[in-house]
């Protein structure tokens, strides 16, 4: 059986990139090991939080900016495509750091990049958000109109967009085997059947390096485990929470979302009391009362780091793509990054500049293995 392009994992990324292609008109085929968005993209804690950029030279960034701008958009036609609801929620978002120079470094990219109609840094903290904040503690910056929004919404309506187009996607297959075709391409073999495609792209996650390193390619690519819990409502504003960019409170229903740890190295997708403690002494700082041993539910995902933190996007040799290492922004660059990939995966000149996100890049991309 052929296709003409076959797209190795999943989340959200690969599945981005199916749906795009085959509104090319590629037959697009997505394999995924385990189940569908199963790993960091359904773990993930789905803001899209744009912090006003307008303008930046920081490798990535205006791809970010891009991809966010193009998300409402984006949700309407897989909303449509699918059948299925994706709300997207607006609001501000509330931004605490220590008065340190973390606070100025902050401030100072703010006001090097960012609409000034879009933030302000502020002395007044809404009573809503708990008399227990002492503002003079913080810095405390507010972000108007940031989105955000549950991956578990989104992954369903985004697979079935993608099916609606015309993409196969088949879950469950295990780690399919690649070989090279001597006369150009790739065969991916799975326990039953077996698929040739002139176009194989690599979108595994933090497993990527698994699958390029038998193909003879390597790269730096790190996993970040990121733990989260949901515990009762924090406080009783509609907003978002952030505690110097890293932490974050989301409001989901009654619940409260606190995330995430970094912790480099690990790839066991598990929860760990030394992962909850650091939750409990972060967020803890904003909000005294949170307690993870309350917490209805805790999960983890391992988030995809590459040695820059900018994605890999592109062609690694003709007919080898690969589009990994989205770090802690893989949903929010997804529009853009199925689009782009779609382009080169027709032969068009890609809509963005790709330059930042070289899989080739040095020292960051990937070298051939010797
Ligand atoms: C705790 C946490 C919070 C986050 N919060 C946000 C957020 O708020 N906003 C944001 O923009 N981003 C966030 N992220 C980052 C975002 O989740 C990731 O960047 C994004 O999900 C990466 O998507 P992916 O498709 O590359 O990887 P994954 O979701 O990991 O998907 C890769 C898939 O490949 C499959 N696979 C692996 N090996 C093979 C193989 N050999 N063959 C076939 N399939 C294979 C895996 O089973 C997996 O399903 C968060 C991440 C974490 C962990």
């Amino acid at each position: 059986m052929h296709r003409d392009v076959v797209i190795l994992g999943g989340g959200i990324v690969g599945l981005s990139i199916a749906r795009e292609a085959s509104r090319f008109g590629l037959s697009a085929l997505v394999l995924e090991r385990d189940r569908v968005g199963s790993h960091a993209s359904g773990a993930a804690a789905g803001l899209l939080v744009s912090r006003g950029v307008v303008r930046s030279s920081v490798p990535g960034r205006m791809f970010y900016t891009q991809a966010l701008q193009s998300y409402p958009r984006w949700v309407a036609d897989l909303e449509r495509e699918s059948g299925l609801s994706v709300p997207l929620h607006t609001t501000d978002d509330w931004c605490f750091f220590c008065p340190c120079g973390r606070a100025d470094r902050f401030r100072d990219r703010l006001e090097r990049e960012s609409d000034p109609a879009l933030w302000e840094e502020t002395d007044l903290v809404p009573p809503g958000l708990g008399t227990f904040l002492r503002p003079t503690s913080f810095r405390v910056f507010r972000f108007h109109e940031e989105r955000w929004l549950r991956p578990g919404d989104l992954l369903p309506a985004l697979r079935d967009a993608a099916i609606h187009v015309g993409s196969e996607v088949m879950d469950g297959v295990g780690e399919p085997r690649v070989e090279r075709l001597a006369t150009g391409g790739f065969r991916v073999l799975l326990e039953d059947r077996s698929f040739s495609t002139g176009q194989l792209v690599v979108a595994a996650g933090p497993w990527t390096g698994n699958v390029l390193s038998e193909l003879g390619w390597a790269a730096n690519l790190v996993p970040v485990r990121g733990q989260m819990a949901l515990v009762p409502r924090l406080h009783d504003l509609d907003a978002l929470v952030h505690l110097e960019d890293s932490f974050y409170v989301v409001p989901r229903g009654n619940y409260s979302l606190v995330g995430a740890t970094s912790e480099h190295g690990k790839w066991s997708e598990e929860t760990t009391e030394e992962g909850m403690a650091e939750l409990r002494r972060r967020v803890g700082t904003l909000f005294p009362d949170f307690d993870p041993s309350r917490a209805v539910e805790r999960w983890s995902g391992i988030r995809p780091r590459t040695r820059d933190r900018v994605p890999h996007l592109g062609w690694l040799e003709p007919g080898l793509m690969v589009a990994s290492g989205h770090y802690r922004s893989g949903i929010s660059m997804a529009p853009l990054t199925g689009v782009v990939a779609a382009e080169l995966l027709t032969g068009r000149t890609p809509s963005h500049d790709l330059s930042d996100l070289d899989p080739h890049r040095r020292p960051a991309g990937w070298r051939r293995l010797p």
